[in-house]
This record gives C-alpha cells, structure tokens and sequence, in this order.
C-alpha cells in the first residue's frame, strides 16, 4: 500500500468528495480516507439537493468543474423550479434524489478517478511538524504521509446521539463516533465549539394512506441541475404534503418532560432556521398546524422522509405525534429521528483560502467548520480541494469575492465573522444577489474553474458557445428597431413608436421574452436557459449596471491586501479591543477588515493609511 500523497483528504461526505476530485483532477495524488466506504456521499438528513440560495452554490460548484449537479441530474426523482412568481435573484432549483443511486454514483466517480485512492480507516491524529502538517495517523496506528491534509470531518467529533433521554456516540444513527481527533485538535491548539441538529422519523410508505394528501409534482420538462447536461427523461415521483394537527400539538407539549432539548441534556446550539417540531409548537404557540412533506428516499424503496416533523422526543412519543397526522393514523416508523450534537472548529481560524491559520496546509471543509448542509459542505470541499492543490503547485490559491459568488459569500462569512449555530445558506446573506442568479453561474465562475484547470475543454466549449449566443442576442435586442404592424398583430401594445428597440420593449413589465420572439425570432434557436438569462440582463439591466457600479467602487477596498504579518498593536489611534479582533481574523483585504462585527469606519481609515504604507515598502500575496 502507498503511504504518501499530495493530498489527504479525510472524510467521505459531500465535502470531502469534492475536495478529493478537485484535488486528484488538478494531478495530486490524492488518497480520500474514511470511515466506512459503503457511506461514501449519504444524505444524512434528507434525499434533496438545492433549495433557494443552496440551488445557487450547485450551479457555482458545477461551473467551476465539481461534481455535485452532475451527480443529482443523474439520480434525482423529482426536479422543481422554486420562487417562479418571485424575482430571478431568488429563483432556484431543488431536486429529490435517490439517497442509495445518490451515493452509488458518487462513489462509481470517485473510484473511476484517476489519481485518487480511497481508503477505510479512522483517522486518531495529524502528525504535526514545526507548525506544518506532515500527515495522519489512524487509530490502527497507520501513518501516511502528504503536503496537504483537508479535514471534511462532518458531525463525527465527539458526537452524541440524543433520543429523548437515552443518548449514546455514534457518528450518525448506525455508524461509529470519532473519537480520538477533538482531542487531538484542542492539543493543536484549535479552539472547539458544539453544535447540535436532528432528523425526522423515516416512515413505511405501504402504512401510509396517501390518498387524503395534496400532491406535489414535478416540473416538465424536468430542469437540469448541471450545465452540462442538456436533457433529463425520467419517470418522477410524486411528493405529499399533510399537516400536524391540534392533537399532535398537544402530545408535543405533555411530553416536553421527556425532551433531551426542553431538559437541558443537549448543550449545542441548533439551527434558528430549522426547527424541530418541539421547537416550532413552542415558538409559534398560535400556529395549529405546520407542513409535514412526505418525500419518497428512492424509487425501489418503500422509506419515506417526514419532512418538517425532526425531533429527538422519545420513540414512543414520536410514534403518537406520527400517528396524530392526517394521512399518517396507521403509519409505521423504520427509523426514528434523533438528534446530534458535535464539535466542531470555528472557522475564523481559517483564511479566506480555507487553510488553517495554525498549521501550514491543513485545512478544513464542510460542517467541521460549523456549516449545515450537502451544498454548503460540497462548496467548502470544492475550494479546499482547489487550494490545497493550488499550494502544492506553488501557485496563487482561488477566493472568490462576495460579488462573484455565493461561494464567495459563505467562506468571507464563516471566516470573517464565524458562526454561533450551524451556518445555512441564504439569499438574504448576499449583497449582490442580482448579479448572483442561478441562471448566470457558469458566465460568472467557468473563466476562473478553467484558470484553475478543473473545468474540462468540453465545458469550457459550451460555456463560451452560451457567452456568445447570449451576447448576440442582447445586441440584436438593443439595435433592433421594432416593427410597429407586427407588434399590433401578435401583441395589444400600446404606445409603439419607430425608435422602440426590442430592449427597450422588453423593459416593459407586462412583455416577456416569449412575446418578443413573436415579433421578431433570433436568426438561430436559442436553448431555454440562454433565453432567460437574456430576458433577466435587459429587464434588470437598470438595477444591474448600478450593481455592477457599487461593486467598482468597493473594488478599491477589495483590492487592498492587508500583509499576512501586518502588526495592527503598532498603529496609533485603534482601540484595543479593535487590535484583538483583526489579530483574530487576520483580514486579506481591507473590505474583509470592515466586514468584522465591531470594526468602526474611523477604524477602517486609520488602517487604510498603514496597510497602504506598509505595500509601499513590500508587496506580498495571500499564498503566504
Ligand atoms: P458528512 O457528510 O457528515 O461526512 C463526514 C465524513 O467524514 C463521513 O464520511 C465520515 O465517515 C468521515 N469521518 C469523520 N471523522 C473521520 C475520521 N476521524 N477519520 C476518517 N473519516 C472520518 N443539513 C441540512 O441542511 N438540513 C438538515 O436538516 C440537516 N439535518 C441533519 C441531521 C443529522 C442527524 C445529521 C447528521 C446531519 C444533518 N444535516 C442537515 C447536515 C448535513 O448532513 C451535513 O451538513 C453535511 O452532510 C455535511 O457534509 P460533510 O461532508 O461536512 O460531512
């Protein structure tokens, strides 16, 4: 067996599967290390990818050459455009998958991969030298060595397993804890924080009686999550929605008693965002009911996830809150939700490239840094994976900025400010989220996957045929003059003049895409997504441009690099307590240093004047 690598990646999970083939297809002999191999990629909660703003990091993750998209447009049941009556910045994708084929195909890519080994172990500790990482040690006591290690660790550090007052460590339900590497981390020096989230029941769906429920169906034609894949054809499932009732409400509340989260036993804090059902009788005491959404976990088997209903109640408790749904009377439970607490490392220890402040090339991906979430953890594991290559090379590592991307967003929050509950990805938490769209991913991300050299010569060739045609077409709006007998004929217009362009008519809020076609078809077809992202830069050209304004102007701070041993105790005029925190972020860039909770505009300024002496004396870059 090998015992060096370039890379080490531990962890199987969706980050840890993005790293080790970023890592491997930029040419590092990469080995992927863990746990058990049968769990490579499982869905520890439920069988879905995307979701609004989570849709938007799978586009960015697929542009720049992940795998995630590819993956769920291969085994996904049932596909759906979400927020169509809302805005594009908030429109998005979200698709069922298969849980089993989800994890089977991932696993058929990584094995077909060519520079990567994969292998089963439990990883004890990092060996450690200088303050530069050497490599790992397993608890069989087998040592590998490499240049770069990527920790995808998930929920398994020091994780209890909560079912009402019963609790006991298990990395998930039916698999083994991480014991030794919490341990191990705190005598690094890491700072540990304890998070906590849960599962709903998995019910039998031949025990449910669905014929009492909405239905919810899939769109057709089915939406594509890759931009690579041009069609899908599959047979989709159908979804159910039902809702808790009064009485539901109430076997809740007589049994709080017995709540591992109501009794205090759970000390990690949970997502505000994702309540279990306890949580969300109590917090909304008004509500008689809330959604339950039954979604089918694959099509050749009979499990079905109860989305809304997570808890860590007892089982005979979570049998009678079952039971007292509608729809739901006679239903059996296959599994039992439960509960998870776990450590994880706060990621201001991290740099923006998501390599660890502490030990020269290790870095960490995926909800060890206090995320939740497949796309949040697949984005974090993509960019780790890039880095850690890209360090190895010797070249300049790749962060995305806050305007590019969604990516961007989540690593420049979690490093910058750190998080207190498991971090989820909002559109809410993007400032430019006009210029972020999920229609627009691959124009804004395959230039900089192609730089990397992840992105393959074949999508490199779509995404440039996608430039071009959108580009073409946008012109041929703006200088196209309208043709004022057409337009009476297939639209009731009022107010056509000669010197209308087919842009300008396109502003127009009642005028769609789909109109202007009928006046005046583009010389050649169009695919679908081309022709909404043409139809999305003329309507909100206006909002746009001032976007893309803002961004110039703050480009300049952006763009001021602050040195990895800048010493801010030196500079007169900024208060200790403003000292503390950028020697605790570190800032790369003076937009980062603003970005800190507590860091005034006066002491931006001071700064500013400092870092812009101190490049004068000695440029740098953030390789360092
Ligand atoms: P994981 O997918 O957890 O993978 C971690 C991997 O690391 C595993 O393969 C494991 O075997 C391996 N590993 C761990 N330690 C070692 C070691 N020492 N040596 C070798 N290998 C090791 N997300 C949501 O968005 N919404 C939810 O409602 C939600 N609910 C959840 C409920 C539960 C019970 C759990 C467990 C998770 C839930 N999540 C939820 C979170 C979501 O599953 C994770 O955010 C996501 O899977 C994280 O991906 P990851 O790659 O970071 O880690």
């Amino acid at each position: 067996m090998r015992r060096t690598y370039d890379i080490i990646v531990v962890g199987g999970g969706h980050a840890g599967c993005e790293a080790a083939l970023a890592a491997a297809r930029l040419g590092c002999n990469t080995l992927l290390i863990t746990m058990n191999i049968d769990n490579i990629a499982l869905m520890s909660c439920n069988p879905a990818i995307g979701g609004i703003a989570k849709g938007h990091l799978v586009r960015e993750i697929d542009a720049l050459g992940g795998e995630m998209a590819r993956v769920t447009d291969h085994t996904g049941i049932q596909f759906r455009r979400l927020n169509t009556s809302k805005g594009p910045a908030v429109q998005a994708l979200r698709a069922q998958v298969d849980r089993n084929t989800y994890k089977k195909t991932m696993r058929t890519v990584l094995e077909g991969q060519e520079g990567l080994d994969i292998t089963q172990g439990e990883v004890a500790r990092l060996v450690v030298e200088d303050k530069k990482i050497r490599g790992i040690q397993t608890t069989l006591g087998i040592e590998y060595e490499a240049r770069v290690v990527i920790l995808t660790t998930g929920t398994f550090l020091r994780v209890l397993i909560h079912v009402g007052l019963i609790n006991y460590p298990a990395g998930r339900a039916g698999e083994f804890p991480a014991t030794g590497l919490s341990e191990n981390l705190r005598e690094l020096g890491f700072k540990l924080g304890r998070l906590k989230t849960g599962t709903p029941p998995r019910l039998d769906a031949r025990t449910i009686d669905f014929s009492v429920m909405n239905k919810q169906y899939g769109d057709d034609p089915i939406p594509p999550f890759s931009y690579m894949t041009d069609e899908i054809h599959r047979e989709q499932i159908v979804c159910y929605l039902t809702y808790t009732s009064p009485e539901t409400h109430e076997i809740i509340r007589n049994n709080l008693s017995r709540s591992p989260l109501y009794r205090g036993v759970i000390k990690g804090t949970g997502p505000r965002y994702c309540p279990s059902i306890e949580d969300k009788v109590m917090r909304f005491p008004h509500r008689d009911r809330h959604q339950v959404f039954l979604e089918p976990e694959g099509f050749d088997t009979v499990e079905v996830y109860a989305n809304g209903i997570s808890t860590s109640l007892p089982i005979d408790v979570q049998e009678k809150i079952v039971r007292s749904i509608k729809g739901l009377e006679d239903a059996e439970i296959m599994r039992p939700g439960y509960a998870i607490e776990y450590d994880f490392v706060p990621p201001v220890q991290l740099k923006p490239t998501l390599e660890t402040k502490l030990i020269s090339g290790l870095f960490h991906a995926g909800q060890i840094n206090g995320t939740s979430g497949y796309e949040e953890a697949a984005a974090q594991g993509l960019i780790a994976g890039i880095n850690g290559a890209l360090k190895t090379q010797g070249r300049e590592p790749l962060v995305l900025d806050r305007s590019e991307a969604y990516i961007g967003v989540l690593i420049d929050d979690l490093v910058t400010k750190g998080t207190e509950e498991p971090y989820r990805m909002f559109t809410s938490r993007a400032e430019h989220r006009l210029l972020l769209r999920h229609d627009n991913a691959d124009i804004r991300l395959t230039e900089k996957g192609y730089a990397t050299g992840l992105v393959t010569e074949e999508r490199y060739k779509r995404f440039q045929e996608k430039k071009m045609h959108v580009e073409k077409e946008i012109h041929r709006l703006r200088t196209t003059r309208i043709d004022a007998k057409k337009v009476q004929v297939f639209i009731n217009e009022p107010s056509i003049t000669p010197d209308l362009t087919l842009a300008r008519l396109l502003q127009r809020p009642n005028i769609t895409y789909k109109d202007i076609e009928k006046i005046s078809s583009p010389p050649c077809s169009l695919r679908e997504e081309y022709k909404r992202t043409v139809e999305i830069e003329i309507k909100y050209e206006g909002y746009i441009k001032k976007e893309e304004q803002l961004i110039k102007r703050l480009q300049s701070m952006e763009n001021m690099r602050i040195p990895p041993d800048f010493t801010y105790g030196d500079i007169p005029g900024l208060s200790k307590e403003v000292i503390e925190k950028l020697e605790a972020v570190r800032p790369i860039s003076l937009a980062q240093a603003s970005r800190i909770p507590g860091i005034t505009p006066s002491a931006i300024s001071i700064l500013s004047i400092y870092v812009a002496r101190r490049k004068k004396q000695k440029p740098y870059s953030i390789r360092s």
